[in-house]
């Protein structure tokens, strides 16, 4: 029977319990609406730790202004029965006023992995991430937390800050889940009309290519880029960024791929939906 806990204090106590019981604990941190891609983390949870730990917080921090904090899909009484089937012991969501009660003032901020990428075209987006992130690991405790690749930037920050500062998490990255045309799943996915969704497929066409030639040796950084733009140029309204760089520090890479370790990252809009994803070139399976 899975427990809904909306009280940080009482989810903190429950997490405890879990541990004094003996039990290790295994953190899946969400904004909810949860799909298949959220359920492979619970999954995986589930199969390495012993009890299973959701949190669903669409968390105000991480939305710049403009973004789609109102409208972004609020889902609790599914995603508490999905979490149910698959056996989780804890649901912790909480009200926004209970995370940052009046007079919240402290932040928590990592270095330069926030300026590339997303955190040029999403300024603050980080800050209220590993802020979010601090919050759930000081409620939860000790614990194994999942995270997907999906959002490969997060993964990095995250995994950054925790070595960073100590804390007593281990880290876990998952592979994108994606639909059978290889859109990963996201739930930003539901803002798309049946033509936008069509067209969203040329992400993966995009991906795809940079990965087949990626796998006939091709090493240079701006063909394999002009690869994947291309079906993104051609279906998409705009593009914020496609580009190859380091899967560690996630540098802009020109030219020759020296150290055989590239990473294509994207960031495109079909109307007012922002749509991301990545691919680790010869590591993650080709979309
Ligand atoms: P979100 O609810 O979008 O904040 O995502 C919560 C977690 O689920 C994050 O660690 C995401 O990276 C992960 N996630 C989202 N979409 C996918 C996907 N398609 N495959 C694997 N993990 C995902």
């Amino acid at each position: 029977m899975t427990e809904v806990v909306h009280d940080p204090a009482a989810f903190r106590r429950a997490c405890e319990a879990l541990r004094a019981d003996g039990k290790s604990v295994g953190l899946v941190p969400t904004m909810g609406a949860l799909h298949a891609g959220h359920l492979s983390l619970v999954e995986q949870a589930r199969r390495q730790t012993d009890a299973v730990v959701v949190t669903v917080f669409v968390n105000p921090l991480q939305f710049g202004p403009g973004e789609d904090y109102q409208r972004y899909p609020r889902t609790l009484e599914t995603d508490v029965q999905a979490c149910e089937q698959r056996d989780v012991a804890l649901v912790f969501a909480p009200a926004r006023d209970a995370m940052y009660p009046s007079g919240f003032q402290t932040h928590v901020e990592v270095g330069t992995l926030i300026e590339r990428l997303e955190g040029i075209h999403r300024p603050g987006h980080f800050r209220g991430v590993t802020t979010i992130v601090t919050k759930l690991f000081n409620l939860t405790g000790p614990c194994y937390a999942f995270f997907g690749r999906k959002d490969y930037q997060q993964l990095r920050i995250v995994q950054r800050m925790v070595r960073d500062l100590d804390m007593p998490i281990e880290v876990v990255g998952r592979p994108t889940v994606r639909e059978q045309d290889g859109l990963a799943l996201s739930s930003r996915n539901h803002y798309l009309s049946a033509d936008q969704r069509e067209r969203a497929q040329a992400i993966a066409h995009g991906l795809r290519a940079a990965a087949s030639a990626w796998a006939q040796g091709e090493r240079d950084a701006d063909r394999l880029r002009s690869l994947a733009r291309e079906p993104i140029d051609a279906a998409f309204d705009s593009i914020d960024y496609v580009a190859i760089v380091d899967p560690d520090e996630l540098e802009m890479r020109t030219g020759p791929v020296a150290d055989e370790r590239a990473m294509i990252v994207v960031a495109a809009h079909l109307g007012s939906t922002r749509l991301i994803d990545n691919l680790e070139l010869g590591v993650d399976p080709v979309p």
